[in-house]
């Protein structure tokens, strides 16, 4: 653990702040990281070749999932049609594996209708997702939704008598049911339901720039979709609801559909 503590340090320093205008980013440049940028006021910018959103002041955001490639390519058009375009190397991380043999071959295959209901479910997740408007409410910064034991990692994978099973994309915190769980960020609540088939008691916070955190296995909610929240308002508590195991909250982070690490966002837990 405190080797990817050290890790999360020196990728905080390397930004590339020292690029004159027009475009400075800083961030994590690693799969899982996100990034900010600055740059001037009517510029367009592409990452890899797709639009990517910014405010009329200038800001954007992008993020890389979990596999994201070695290098990235970002392109900024200038309002006076100059382009400046700059290569990203993108850290390239190893991910725990866990096998697991001899496990019984029966696995629970869900009823007709409970396909129906996962699908609705995964629908209305990714539109949650989807929301894009200009707020800058991450810029309040980040901090651990709640305080516990560290019982899953980001990227992590287990195989399962030869099969590997999806990434978990997650950070798992395991407390009693019932500890207070908060809002990692400012923003407003896009998505708040008591019972989803995989993650029980469910929060999306949305937090501007496509930038959303998802909250799982809560409890109780104690906001509704709307709800707009500051960093460290209470939320929900935590619970096991859904397919979970024991209490613990399933913490994740979201640029649209990239899956990003909570943990370069927050760095070390103090308890
Ligand atoms: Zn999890």
């Amino acid at each position: 653990m405190r080797y990817l503590f050290s890790c999360v340090v020196v990728f905080c320093a390397f930004s590339i702040a020292a690029f004159a205008n027009p475009l400075s980013l800083e961030g994590h440049f690693s799969q899982g990281g996100l990034v900010t940028g600055q740059t001037s006021a009517g510029a367009k910018v592409s990452l890899n070749g797709k639009m990517v959103n910014v405010s009329p002041s200038g800001l954007f955001v992008f993020g890389f999932g979990r596999n994201a490639a070695d290098t990235a390519v970002i392109e900024i058009i200038l309002p006076d049609g100059s382009r400046v375009s700059r290569v990203l190397e993108i850290k390239q991380r190893k991910y725990r594996t866990q096998k697991i043999n001899g496990l019984p071959k029966e696995m629970v295959t869900p009823s007709a209708k409970t396909l129906e209901r996962i699908r609705e479910e995964v629908r209305n997740i990714r539109k949650a997702r989807s929301v894009f408007t200009m707020e800058n409410h991450f810029k309040s910064g980040f901090i651990w939704p709640s305080k516990g034991r560290i019982s899953g990692v980001y990227g992590s994978q287990r195989i399962l008598n030869g099969q590997p099973r999806r990434p978990h994309l997650g950070v798992d915190i395991a407390a009693p049911s019932g500890s207070p769980v908060v809002a990692a960020s400012s923003g407003r609540v896009t998505l708040a339901e008591n019972d989803l088939y995989f993650t029980g008691g469910t929060i999306i916070i949305h937090h501007g720039h496509g930038l959303s955190t998802v909250y799982s296995h809560l409890s109780d909610l104690v906001v509704q979709k709307g709800d707009v929240v500051s960093r460290g308002d209470l939320i929900g508590k935590i619970g096991s609801t859904g397919r979970s195991t024991g209490p613990h909250l399933d913490w994740r982070v979201n640029w649209f559909q990239e899956r990003l690490d909570p943990m370069l966002l927050v760095g070390p837990m103090l308890r």
